[in-house]
């Protein structure tokens, strides 16, 4: 028996499908990566799917692909031309590992098509789509049923093992089944067996297409999140039906894109969701997917062994660790880099559209053509100072392409300023990136000098060829009147509780560390992401009585500390703008349940025993606050460089060192180890 079967019996046991076998029960979810349109994109698709394949997993669904070009926002698959540029995704995966299954996922996005002439039922606009959808004809309805049956008919033709339908999220499947975006009343609308009819009818034609040997995932919202949204009783018919009709495997999803309840960021509990999986599995011989915030493999078996599913879907782990399933089996899970859900450099991109989606701790994610960390030819002495993520990222990546790396940090600690972000409720994955990087250090030889805080003497002394610097930032202390008041005191004190916070508080800066710190001092008990229960209540959803939607009539019940906090920015911006595109609202809704008044338009006056005195919008306002916290952006540490320069000695600037500004770990760590792919 090896490792892995030992330690993940349940993850490493294969599943018979009858006609098929998968290797094990561990599933890379789909996402859509934007590679489906890029220039190579198949290419670079190909190159993508092949490494998370080499990596273990035992099956892989694509990106969504449309079946027409109303359903879609790129790329469709209806022609055997279409068909054949697929066909390098199939073959890369199969010549990888052939016991690798390979499902596309059809995605027929519905009102949410950024296109006027997207479709639905009727004719809803979703709050997040950007059209009024055109109400379907009968014809239409036919026409749009005919080509999933026939796009699924096509990915045979490229090689996939199977597709995946994706029935859930707001996307026209589901506006089918839910009674406030289908007003219809002809037989696809009214009553519920009419609302289903649209979902069966594309399963059972599919199946017609494709024959009883290719591989048939249906993703069914299991708690869709939506005021009067779906009834258990309803999502367990459906399930029946679809498993009468003869799909091989049911996926469960959990929210509709346009619904206020996160279900993969951060701050949620990891598989706070697999339990309605769970229940639906009891009444089901079909074997069922679960997913949301599984990010390592004794999660994943957990999951398993409480029978809350067949199959555990990982999605974003795949893109922070091509090899996460591989490393469990070989017992290296402490070599894991783990998805710590801040959506910054997947979800963020995808929804933003403009920057390729990629993982803020895995940058070859998406990229593999294009970064390579190649071993090198001639090996250097590389002095890496400042063991923040830039730090980290460029020691790790020089190592292990061989080069001799000595990593210093004045503090006796690896992680910089993660090691504040670690601290914050609802950050708590932070300590594994920290954890990861602390393995790879020992694994890779790398030399750590903890507690050494490097000057020109160290480096001269030390006869590197390349010197480093990634000594981070120092915060910035804006020069207003009383900032040197016992009043005022700096985030980095607040965060590591060396200085205490008053009952009344101003924040001064309301950035990402400002939106942290108000977390961190307005938060009461057991952090949310630490605990179902207490996430369910501050989100309002009842998992026990599951009502419509799993969230209909629940009000959010919010913990909060016994403290007045203003946020304040001098922009006139809406506070909280430029937080991440799929997190923001999450952040800017807690903090608003928990009362904390959020300020723009601020101009910071002077600090004295009365408080913050301002001008907000051009008007005198004194805020009476016993604490000031700054949090007021930062500078580039520099230090070290210029000593360097003055001294004759060449380095290279990484992270918040090379440019503060806007600096966060996702260009740290990007930066870095492109850097280090290079050297
Ligand atoms: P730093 O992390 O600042 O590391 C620099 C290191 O250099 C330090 O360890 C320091 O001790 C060392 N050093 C300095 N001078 C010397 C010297 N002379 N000799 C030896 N060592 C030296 N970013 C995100 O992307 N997402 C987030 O969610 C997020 N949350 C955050 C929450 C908080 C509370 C904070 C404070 C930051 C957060 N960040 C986040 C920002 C992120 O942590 C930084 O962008 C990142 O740490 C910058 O990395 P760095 O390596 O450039 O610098
Ligand atoms: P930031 O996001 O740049 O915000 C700095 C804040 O300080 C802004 O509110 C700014 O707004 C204010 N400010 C700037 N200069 C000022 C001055 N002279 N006087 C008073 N106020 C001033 O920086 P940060 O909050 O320090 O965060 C650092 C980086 O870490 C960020 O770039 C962020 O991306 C990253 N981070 C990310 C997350 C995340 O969840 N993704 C969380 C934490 C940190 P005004 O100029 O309008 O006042
Ligand atoms: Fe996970 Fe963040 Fe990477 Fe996305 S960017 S895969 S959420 S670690």
């Amino acid at each position: 028996m090896s490792i892995g079967t030992e330690r993940y019996p349940h993850l490493f046991a294969p599943l018979d499908l009858g006609f098929t076998r998968l290797k094990n029960r561990a599933l890379m979810g789909s996402m859509h990566t934007g590679l489906e349109e890029a220039d190579n994109g198949f290419e670079r698709m190909a190159a993508f799917f092949a490494e998370r394949a080499r990596g273990g997993v035992g099956m892989i669904i694509t990106g969504g692909i449309s079946p027409n070009e109303e359903g879609g926002f790129g790329a469709k698959l209806s022609t055997p031309e279409e068909a054949a540029r697929h066909r390098i995704i199939t073959e890369a995966v199969h010549a990888a590992d052939a016991d690798t299954k390979i499902c596309m996922q059809i995605l027929h996005t519905g009102p949410l098509a950024a296109r006027e002439n997207c479709v639905a039922p009727s004719p809803v606009k979703s709050r997040i789509g950007r059209y009024r959808p055109n109400e379907l004809t009968e014809e239409g309805i036919e026409k749009q049923i005919a080509d999933f049956a026939n796009c699924a008919a096509m990915a045979r033709l490229a090689g996939y093992d199977g597709v995946e339908i994706i029935g859930s999220a707001g996307y026209l499947i589901s506006t089918f089944l839910v009674r406030k975006t289908n007003l219809r009343t002809d037989r696809w609308g009214g009553s519920w067996e009419n609302r289903m009819r649209f979902p069966v009818e594309v399963v059972r034609r599919v199946r017609a297409a494709v024959g009883p040997d290719f591989i048939l995932v249906f993703r069914i919202s299991a708690m869709d999140m939506l005021e009067e949204g779906l009834a258990w009783d309803e999502v367990l018919s459906l399930a029946k039906a679809l498993e009468a009709e003869g799909v091989n495997i049911i996926s469960t999803h959990f929210c509709w894109h346009e619904a206020p309840v996160p279900t993969i960021a951060t701050m949620v509990p990891r598989a706070a969701f697999t339990q309605v999986t769970g229940r639906l599995r009891k009444h089901l011989k079909v074997p069922m997917i679960t997913s949301n915030r599984i990010n390592m493999p004794e999660v994943a078996e957990e999951v398993l062994a409480r029978g809350d599913a067949d199959i555990v879907s990982m999605a974003r782990p795949m893109l922070a660790d091509p090899e996460l399933v591989l490393k469990a089996a070989q017992g290296r899970e402490d070599e894991i880099n783990t998805c710590i859900a801040c959506n910054q450099a997947c979800l963020d991109h995808t929804f933003s559209g403009r920057q390729q989606v990629s993982c803020l701790v895995n940058p070859r994610a998406c990229n593999e053509t294009l970064l390579k960390y190649e071993p090198v030819a001639a090996r250097r002495r590389i002095a890496v100072v400042g063991a923040g993520p830039a730090g980290l990222a460029y020691a790790t990546v020089a190592a292990q392409r061989g080069h001799a790396v000595t990593l210093f940090d004045a503090a006796n600690e690896i992680g910089g300023q993660f090691n504040l972000a670690k601290l914050i409720p609802g950050k708590e994955e932070f300590h594994e990136t920290l954890r990861y990087y602390r393995t790879m250090i020992g694994k890779l030889g790398i030399e750590c000098r903890l507690g050494a805080r490097v000057d020109v003497a160290t480096i001269e002394a030390g006869g590197f060829d390349e010197v480093i610097v990634a000594t981070g930032i120092e915060p910035r202390r804006p020069a207003i009147e009383g900032i040197d008041h016992p009043k005022a005191v700096g985030y980095v004190d607040v965060i590591l509780g060396r200085k205490p916070v008053g009952r009344r508080v101003a924040i001064m800066g309301a950035g990402g560390i400002g939106f942290d710190v108000a977390e961190l001092i307005s938060h009461e008990g057991v952090s949310a992401s630490l605990d179902i229960g207490i996430f369910a209540k501050e989100w309002g959803i009842d998992f026990e009585n599951h009502p419509r939607g799993g969230v209909t009539g629940v009000t959010p019940q919010v913990a909060r500390a016994d403290r007045t906090v203003y946020l304040m920015q001098r922009k006139t911006d809406p506070v909280g703008k430029n937080l991440g595109r799929t997190t923001g609202w999450t952040h800017r809704l807690t903090l608003a349940r928990r009362g904390v008044q959020m300020i723009n338009g601020v101009e910071y006056v002077k600090i004295d025993d009365a408080g913050l005195h301002t001008l907000v919008n051009g008007e005198p306002k004194l805020f009476e606050v016993d604490t000031v916290i700054v949090c007021a952006g930062q500078l580039p540490l520099r230090t070290l460089h210029d000593e360097l320069e003055a001294a004759g000695r060449r380095s290279t600037l990484v992270g918040g060192a090379f440019e503060a500004a806007e600096l966060d770990a996702k260009r740290a760590i990007d930066q870095a180890s492109r850097l280090a792919a290079t050297v």
